[in-house]
């Protein structure tokens, strides 16, 4: 563990030295391979990584991170990069250490209720692999994500009201840590007392403290029926009081996603539909039949009771589909309807209590920087974002829209909320993972200290920078190079 360590190689050396752990097609120095793992989704800087390697096996990732932490190389994982706060970035060069290659479903086991998977399988692609189970891994970030990259966010998603976020459903990892040693965390029972709780440690680390190389995940069953229904509002403020008496209800929701009429209205552009331009609550309920329809009424009727403008209910496949479509493609419609923009989403998410008079300050608060903004929250959880556009070379709405961003940050955090709900910490919520941990900042570096002795996991990202450490600062608060 105190080798001491070699200084880091310079570039054409450390790719040679890639190309003699790995095969040549596992080493990739193109532009196109460099300048992809360059950046992520949404934040507006990028910096090339020296090398990008793909390992396609346990052995090949150890073999890879042991080098790094005998030569103090970075590495940065990096799986389908659909992350939201620049966590693939890989602000000090180096290793992108790409894990797409490790996509083999190890084992299916719905006996147990249970799934083996590489942490480059996506859900989309394990729950096709489940479709004759009757089961499903039940966690459904918009994006086609990794259950390796899901479990370094703690992704959630429109199902976490009903199944819960990631991290209480990874039971089990194998993890190379940030020295090459390769360990197992928890097992395949569904509930343990057992050590520290590890597997829980590495769900949300966002790289920062080793790699994933193997998950076992507990499963769903399908339900045996579901209703989707669509409710709008004549504003914001009757439609959020809607969902919170809905939650204060205890009526049990599968699905409660809000979307304001701009978002309505940018959906509408890009997919061509016509909904109706109004605050919306898309829902979904799951159970058996006569179990859904008693709970959609219920809904339903109380929509109405807040005078709900539309409330309808979506109960075969296709109409099902059709609900979710919009809902799933709002991200994408936003950024299609503001072509060379960039952006910037707040994940805000507050105790439900609160929800209402957050909700009504954030869009204060963006509606007098008069840019172009979106909000779409998985309500039913307290978590709401708000997309906003800008113009990069628009250096004063730019300051102005930071400043902004802080203040509702404030405003969570005030409320007893949290300044990310799912997409995690990364590059972008760095300034403000001191003001929601205080001191227990500490015992976070502690820890990722003890595992990482050396420094190389995903630097930069995670932790606000220690008092004091110029290179922390130097990667956490500069702008990063842009190539
Ligand atoms: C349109 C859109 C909608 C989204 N909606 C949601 C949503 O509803 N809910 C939500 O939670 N998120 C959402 N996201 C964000 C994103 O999908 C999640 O953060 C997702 O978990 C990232 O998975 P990934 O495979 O893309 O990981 P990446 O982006 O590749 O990596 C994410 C982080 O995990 C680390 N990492 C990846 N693989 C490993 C590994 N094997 N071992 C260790 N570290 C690893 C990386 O270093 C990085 O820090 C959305 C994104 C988009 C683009």
């Amino acid at each position: 563990m105190n080798a001491s360590p070699d200084p880091a190689p310079a570039s054409g050396e450390l790719v040679a030295d890639m190309r003699a752990i790995l095969r040549d097609d596992q080493v990739d120095v193109s532009d196109s391979a460099l300048d992809l793992h360059a950046r992520g989704e949404s934040v507006d800087r990028s910096r090339r990584p020296d090398v990008v390697v793909y390992p396609e096996s346990t052995h090949d990732v150890q073999r890879v991170v042991s080098y790094a932490y005998r030569t103090r190389t970075p590495v940065t994982p990096v799986a389908v990069n659909s992350s939201l706060e620049g966590h693939t970035i890989p602000v000090q060069g180096g290793i992108s250490l790409d894990l797409t290659r490790l996509d083999r479903i190890l084992e299916l086991l719905p006996e147990d209720f249970l799934a083996v998977v590489q942490p480059g399988v996506t859900y989309p692609r394990l729950n096709e692999a489940l479709k004759a189970t009757g089961l499903f891994f039940p966690v459904d970030p918009g994006a086609e994500a990794s259950l390796g990259g899901m479990a370094s966010t703690n992704a959630s998603g429109t199902m976490a009201v009903r199944y819960g976020v990631t991290s209480d459903l990874v039971i089990g990892m194998e993890v190379v840590t940030p020295t090459g040693a390769v360990v197992r965390t928890g097992g395949r029972a569904r509930k343990s007392s057992s050590g520290y709780a590890l597997t829980k440690l590495f769900c949300g680390a966002e790289g920062t403290l080793g790699v994933i190389t193997e998950l076992t995940v507990k499963l769903a069953a399908r339900p045996a029926a579901v209703i989707g229904a669509r409710c709008a509002f004549g504003d914001v403020a009757t439609c959020v009081a809607f969902v919170t008496e809905l939650i204060q209800s205890g009526t049990p929701l599968a699905r409660c996603e809000l979307l304001d009429p701009a978002a309505i209205g940018a959906i509408n552009r890009h997919l061509g539909t016509t909904l109706p331009e109004a605050p919306t609550v898309f829902l979904e309920f799951h159970g058996d039949e006569g179990w859904v329809e008693e709970i959609a009424e219920i809904a339903l009727t109380l929509a109405r009771e807040h005078g709900a403008v539309t409330a309808e209910a979506a109960r075969d496949g296709d109409a099902l589909r059709a609900l979710w479509k919009a809902r799933h493609q709002a991200y994408y419609c936003f950024v299609a309807v503001n072509p060379g923009l960039a952006n910037v989403i707040t994940d805000l998410a507050v105790p439900v209590s609160r929800l209402a008079e957050v909700i009504e300050a954030s869009l204060e608060a963006m509606g007098r920087l008069a840019l172009p903004a979106y909000l779409i929250g998985h309500v039913g959880d307290g978590n709401f974002h708000l997309t906003l556009f800008y113009d990069r070379d628009d250096a004063v709405a730019k300051a102005r829209l930071d400043a902004a961003y802080g203040e509702l940050v404030r405003l969570s955090l005030a409320a007893g909320g949290t300044c990310t709900g799912e997409h995690g910490i990364g590059l972008r919520k760095l300034a403000y993972a001191r003001a929601e941990h205080g001191d227990a900042v500490e015992l976070m570096w502690a820890i990722k200290d003890a595992l990482d002795p050396a420094g190389i996991m995903n630097p930069g990202k995670k932790l606000p920078p220690r008092a004091g450490s110029a290179t922390a600062l130097a990667s956490a608060e500069a702008p990063v190079e842009v190539d």
